[in-house]
């Protein structure tokens, strides 16, 4: 304090560092306060409170409902049946759908397009080791994923390329042809250098989450466990998995018996969102 009293006094400011320097300074201390406040403002706008989304009282910004809304018009089913062989690709599927939730949409698209590749990877895996009792169109992908493998410099699965295993894939697709250039072209932009906007993120999202439910066909029925609002206890529902979708609002009905309650007591709300435990 003494020392500023000190420059202060002896207008040392004005000798020592002439306006056209303070001006610089002030420009850089402007420049470091926007670079510190425009992300928490962007963080603060796009914040949601999960546990409500999932309770079915949104309360999310506009933002967030306007990215959710043509998820959830699409009815994109969430891919269930991917994350049995592995628990990792719920994490993965998972933080696509929020990165272009939550406006990332170039952090979004590589990561989808590199669901569709573990997925087609893992697939393959899968059906190899029962390569003598595979139906048709499993027998089909086999043979394409053999000879792309065959063609590669050490016969290795990892040295397929992308655009291969798209190829290979093609007979899960539906609307064969224009799916499997659509993939291709997914697979150039995720090279490319321009800017990926939120529709491009979301179209991917809904594409590849379709073809991932053609090649892990989905049950028809899927178990969820809920954390009951109407009795904190967590009870397990046997849902039809059309009923999945991400945005989708559903109604259960609590199991608990310890308690008499009416049927508007018994009822509640949730919200199917990319929830990363699988407790509602
Ligand atoms: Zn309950």
């Amino acid at each position: 304090m003494a020392f500023i009293l000190f420059i202060y006094e002896y207008n040392l400011i004005e000798t020592y560092f002439p306006p056209i320097l303070l001006t610089f300074v002030g420009y850089i201390i402007a420049a470091v306060g926007l670079v510190l406040i425009i992300p928490f403002v962007h963080y603060k706008r796009l914040a949601v409170n999960g546990a409500e989304l999932h309770r079915g009282t949104i309360t999310a910004s506009r933002k967030y409902i306007a990215m959710l809304s043509p998820l959830t018009n699409d009815k994109v089913t969430i891919p269930e049946n991917l994350f049995i062989f592995n628990s990792d690709f719920r994490r993965l599927y998972y933080d696509s759908v929020n990165s272009y939730l939550y406006g990332f949409p170039n952090a979004s698209l590589p990561n989808t397009v590199r669901c569709l590749e573990v997925g087609l990877k893992k697939k393959y895996n899968a059906l190899k080791s029962n390569a003598a009792t595979l139906p048709a169109n499993d027998s089909n992908f086999v043979n394409n994923v053999d000879k792309a493998i065959r063609a590669t410099k050490n016969k290795d699965l990892e040295e397929v390329s992308l655009l291969e295993l798209i190829e290979a894939g093609k007979i899960y697709y539906a609307d064969q042809k224009e799916t499997a250039q659509y993939l291709r072209t997914l697979r150039n932009k995720i090279h490319d250098i321009s800017n990926i906007v939120d529709s491009e993120a979301q179209f991917a999202i809904a594409k590849i989450t379709s073809v991932l439910n053609g090649i892990y066909s989905l049950s028809k029925q899927i178990d969820i466990k809920v954390r009951c609002t109407q009795c904190g206890k967590i009870h397990t529902y046997n849902i039809d998995s059309q009923l999945f979708y991400i945005g989708n609002k559903i109604q259960l009905e609590c199991k608990d018996t310890e308690k008499e309650r009416t049927q508007q007591e018994k009822h509640y709300v949730i919200t199917v969102l990319p929830s990363l435990t699988d407790i509602y």
